[in-house]
């Protein structure tokens, strides 16, 4: 018998999206919840995230006026993930979506709003939206947190401009152009007297957009409905009865404690990216030495539920979901790594290029579409740390990576080796050990597309979203102008893992199950920590908070005993059985 220290109803574990949301929705349907943290901060991975949430057919499209439906979305989805897809799943999502979006609003300070333009990334798939399915929490106010402003993990602070101002893509033509606009210099000039405000109280600025509002508008909630929330708390083991898991034990300030369970346990610890064995068995060799995971994303989770015989569901396209990264050492040996989401790739008058000197991708697709070519590629010819290869008017317009456009200087930057500057472009080549004929070819073909518009080679600038995140100035192609005269300069990226897509195996209510398929009582998991019902795949943004958030509410409302069951078409058996093939 275990000689337990305290007990709860929900014992959950992880302060990210997927955790804060299953213990506040818990805790307003009446159940005692405890939600315990490793860190000191709440927000994991969701904090320095762009926040976005994949949920489709939502009453915020309709407010938005880009009404949005889950047929669409189910045609989509069939569509991308083919005979990956596991319909009772994606139904689950799709059933619960709009309602647990509505529910988070209408009993919390969790408010979203949908975007009109932010394109499903494959678009050009049936189904595909380009308004409407990907929502963001609204900007939120940190000062209403008070001291628990200090407990919200910051952004990546390669993010944060003017010593930890958060900035949206909405606000960059203003912060560009101040003088552009009467309504440019009254947005900029009113961020600005406000962060000025912030910075005399405040490290970092109190506006809160993207991951950070999301996660700030959770611990608000958490608070407003009075969960508690242990810090510096980390699951350890889950203490298992006959029964199933009965709760688990934590190390905590006040040392080795067990907590007692009565309805569940979730794990939500955000995934597998931080351990090395699982990230050494699961992740190809050449995505294994970068994370955009913070560092306590031990896989803790994950290890612990496979300890009390859970099933690892790694039968997933690809195990990490990617982004390609520069990095940029700094003098104190540490080093920035910054994603390149969206503000260079697509933009006119970029490529990138192998060791062959070679394009690989269409540059313009999603982040993780770009990085999937290039682990593809590299099997066969080196294509990680790949290229990305432009001239200086480019910089100027658009900047690329670290440099901000208009940076007039680029000489600490080429000396601390983050950019690498050439004369011409054989010289370019050279200097980052790509083939020069190769280079000099590419160069010139993408040219003479960039004169047409029409990139034979990979369709750069045909679907909505390259175009979105092209230049509308830039004709006829937003995402294509020709490069050069030289100088011509180049950027080194790597693959780096933003989620994980392998995870613990899960039914519709986020119970975890095990190697038959059966649920094992009492545990649940969501978030990272949960295999991703889009199995590998990246089919628009907010790919991983949209499940995390809804299957949380799943998970809560079943422990609550208050599910009402969603119709789902079930899955013929050969199909099921075919899902659960490896590499089938
Ligand atoms: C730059 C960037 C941008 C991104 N943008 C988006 C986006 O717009 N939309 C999207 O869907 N995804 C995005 N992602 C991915 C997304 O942020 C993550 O997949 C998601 O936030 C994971 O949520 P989670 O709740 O599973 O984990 P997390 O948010 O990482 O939370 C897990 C928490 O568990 C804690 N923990 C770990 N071990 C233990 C333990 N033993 N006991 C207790 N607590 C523990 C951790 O400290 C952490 O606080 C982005 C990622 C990056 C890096």
């Amino acid at each position: 018998m275990t000689a337990w220290d305290s007990e709860v109803d929900l014992l959950v574990f992880g302060a990210g999206a997927g955790g804060m949301t299953a213990a506040l929705v818990g805790a307003l349907e009446g159940l005692e919840v405890l939600l315990c943290e490793k860190t000191a901060m709440v927000g994991g991975i969701t904090s320095t995230s762009a926040g976005t949430i994949w949920v489709p057919g939502t009453s915020q499209s309709v407010r938005a006026g880009v009404p949005d439906s889950i047929e669409a979305a189910r045609q989509y989805l069939g569509s991308v993930l083919g005979y990956r897809a596991d319909r009772a799943m994606l139904d689950a999502f799709l059933g619960a979506g709009p309602k647990a979006i509505d529910d988070l609003e209408a009993r919390t300070e969790v408010k979203f709003a949908a975007a009109t333009a932010h394109p499903d990334y494959l678009s050009n798939h049936p189904g595909a939206a380009y308004g409407g399915r990907a929502l963001g929490a609204l900007p939120f106010d940190g000062r209403k947190l008070g001291p628990d402003f200090d407990r919200v993990r910051p952004p990546r602070p390669e993010f944060l401009v003017l010593g930890g101002m958060m900035v949206t893509r909405a606000d960059i033509p203003s912060l560009l152009a101040p003088f552009g606009s009467f309504a440019n210099f009254t947005h900029v000039a009113k961020l600005l007297a406000r962060h000025t405000l912030d910075r005399l109280r405040r490290n970092r600025g109190t506006r809160l957009v993207m991951g950070n509002a999301l996660v700030a508008r959770l611990l608000y909630s958490l608070r407003r409905a009075a969960v508690p929330i242990s810090f510096d708390t980390s699951l350890t083991e889950l203490v298992q009865d006959d029964g199933g898991i009965v709760g688990a034990v934590v190390d905590s300030p006040a040392g080795h404690r067990a907590i007692h369970a009565r309805r569940g346990v979730v794990l939500a610890t955000g995934g597998l990216a931080r351990n090395a064995r699982l990230r050494e068995q699961l992740f190809p060799t050449a995505a294994r030495p970068y994370s955009l995971a913070p560092e306590g994303n031990t896989g803790d989770g994950i290890a612990t539920a496979l300890r009390s015989g859970a099933a690892l569901d790694a039968h997933v396209a690809t195990a990490g979901l990617w982004m390609p990264c520069s990095i940029r050492h700094h003098q104190d040996g540490t080093k920035a790594l910054f994603p390149h989401i969206v503000l260079d790739r697509a933009k006119p008058g970029l490529i990138a290029v192998n060791a062959s000197g070679r394009r690989f991708v269409n540059e313009a697709d999603s982040y993780h579409e770009f990085v999937m070519a290039m682990l593809e590629l590299d099997r066969t010819t080196p294509t990680v740390p790949a290229y990305l290869i432009c001239d200086r008017s480019f910089i100027r317009d658009y900047g690329i990576g670290l440099v901000h456009p208009r940076t007039r200087k680029l000489g600490t930057f080429i000396k601390d080796g983050y950019l690498v500057e050439g004369r011409t472009v054989r010289e370019l080549a050279d200097k980052i050990g790509a083939e020069p004929d190769g280079l000099e070819t590419t160069v010139a073909t993408h040219n003479e597309d960039a004169r047409t518009g029409i990139d034979q080679a990979f369709g750069r600038g045909s679907s909505d979203l390259n175009r979105i995140n092209g230049d509308p100035a830039n004709k006829p192609n937003p995402c294509m102008r020709p490069i050069g005269p030289g100088p011509f300069y180049a950027v080194a990226v790597w693959p780096a893992d933003l989620a994980t897509s392998a995870g613990l195996s899960a039914n519709q209510d986020g119970q975890v199950l095990g190697p038959d398929r059966q649920p094992i009582p009492g545990l649940y998991v969501c978030g990272n920590d949960m295999a991703s019902i889009f199995r590998g795949t990246y089919p628009g943004p907010g790919t991983t908070i949209g499940p995390a958030i809804v299957f949380a509410w799943r998970i809560a409302m079943h422990v609550a005993e208050n599910v009402h069951p969603i119709a789902t078409p079930t899955q013929e058996p050969e199909r099921a059985a075919r899902d659960r093939i490896p590499g089938a």
